[in-house]
């Protein structure tokens, strides 16, 4: 059916991916992929892949879900395209925000519509900005993030993530945004216990506030946890650290649910999981499962008490809250109550992912397994003992992660660290498949780099 080899010229012709050297496509080309049905993708070639990453850490209800697309279908008929713009409304954005305020957390009761998590944190930066200017306080603007975190692609969001390689094309990150210790402690905490390290990064935002005076600092920004950054789950004393500190000075909480909203945990947010209580909460991905594109700011009354004072908020997107993107998302969430989706991640799917994780921690390659819910991370060593990484580093990653793909399962490597976040849809036995095949790359990888 598709002519796989004038495809792949093609897309080396003429197609500029998203986080790929191009040069390194070579004679292999890009995997054209055709289809999917529930957790599995189908290539060109008609392989089936076991999607271990649900696309961008975004399907969290499977693929192939006829209804979404049937919702999609009478939208674009009904009203394929209009605005919030200048006192206008539609019925799939209104009914949509009305579902988010019901799932947050309790105090927040209001969304800005996007097109995407990128999108989201764009708008967090000129918000929090704006309610600290509205309330007469326009210096306090700075925004405090993490090493190594991910906020997006735009300026804003590249500028608030963490990633020096993002930051060294195109001059970032632009004025009044820094960086502070990521809560990684696999990577930078071994010399102390998990529950040390967890505090002592905590620290870093407090002498970070100190620092810069705490009428200068606007918000600190953290996903609940990192994810593109590899899957860092904190120390369990951070979060309760972090809430201290924030408590001591004014300053806003933005927590990014892009990856842990809707699901991912076992719970509906992030924030529930570690018990946070943030003024903005960005979230994308998850809320439409990925089938169209929509994002947005849940925001707390706090906050939009304030906004609200503000006049005009001069800000946003054609396609905000756009209908079909909307009408999908609500009958997203929708599958995910009604198949009671996250209740079984949070008592069977993911505690039997995370036990049969847990083995692939004893093989000789593997340092640590860690997870929570439906997302893991492995880290790749040279020696089990010592924990020590390889030189040549990623290098074990890249091996590992096509082994994967070669054997039909999608696992992404950060540098020395292999990640899974599979569709929260994924059955027990689709999970011993993907352990299957993980065992089996790491014996591939851990030969090719003895041999
Ligand atoms: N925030 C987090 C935590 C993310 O993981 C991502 C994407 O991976 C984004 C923001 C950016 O979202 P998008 O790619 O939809 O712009």
């Amino acid at each position: 059916k598709y002519d796989t080899a004038r495809l792949q010229q093609l897309d080396r012709d003429h197609y500029f991916h998203p986080f790929t050297d191009h040069k390194a496509l070579g004679e292999e080309g890009s995997r054209v992929i055709t289809k999917a049905e529930g957790v599995y993708l189908e290539d060109s070639e008609g392989h089936r892949i076991l999607d271990g990453m649900a696309g961008l850490w975004c399907v969290n209800v499977g693929y192939g879900r006829k209804e979404l697309a049937e919702v999609a279908y009478q939208q674009m008929l009904e009203l394929p395209y209009y605005n919030s713009f200048f006192k206008t409304a539609h019925p799939p954005a209104i009914e949509l925000a009305k579902k988010l305020a019901d799932l947050a957390p309790a105090h927040m009761n209001n969304v800005f519509f996007t097109g995407s998590g990128s999108e989201s944190n764009d708008t967090v930066l000129r918000l929090t900005r704006h309610y600290w200017a509205t309330k007469g306080q326009p210096d306090k603007n700075i925004i405090i993030s993490r090493e190594n975190a991910y906020h997006g692609s735009t300026v804003a969001g590249a500028s608030l993530g963490g990633m020096k390689p993002m930051h060294k094309q195109g001059g970032l990150p632009i004025e009044g945004i820094c960086h502070i210790q990521q809560p990684y402690w696999f990577g930078e905490g071994q010399d102390m216990s998990p529950e040390a390290f967890g505090i002592k990064a905590a620290q870093a935002l407090d002498a970070k506030i100190q620092e810069l005076g705490e009428d200068r600092v606007a918000a600190f920004i953290a996903e609940p946890f990192q994810g593109a950054g590899g899957v860092i789950i904190p120390p369990a004393s951070y979060w309760p650290e972090i809430k201290k500190i924030l408590a001591k000075y004014d300053i806003l909480l933005v927590v990014d649910e892009v990856i842990c909203g809707f699901g991912r945990t076992g719970e509906w947010f992030g924030s529930n999981y570690f018990d946070l209580q943030p003024d903005l909460m960005p979230i994308a991905k998850g809320l439409s499962s990925g089938y169209l594109p929509i994002g947005g700011v849940m925001i707390s009354d706090r906050v939009m008490d304030v906004v609200n004072k503000g006049g005009d908020f001069n800000h946003g997107y054609t396609y905000s809250g756009h209908p079909a993107a909307a009408a999908v998302a609500l009958a997203n969430l929708e599958i995910l109550e009604n198949e009671n989706i996250i209740q079984t991640v949070k008592e069977e799917t993911g505690p039997y992912l995370q036990t049969r994780w847990a083995e692939l921690g004893e093989h000789p390659l593997v340092g640590e397994a860690r997870g929570v819910g439906m997302v893991g991370a492995l880290e790749l060593v040279k020696d089990k003992g010592t924990n020590a990484r390889f030189d040549d580093k990623a290098t074990a990653g890249a091996l590992c992660r096509d082994f994967c793909f070669q054997n039909g399962l999608v696992m992404r490597a950060t540098g020395d660290t292999m990640i899974i976040s599979p569709p929260l849809v994924i059955t027990r036995s689709e999970i011993d498949e993907l352990i299957d095949k993980a065992r089996l790359a790491l014996d591939l990888t851990f030969e090719a780099l003895h041999s």
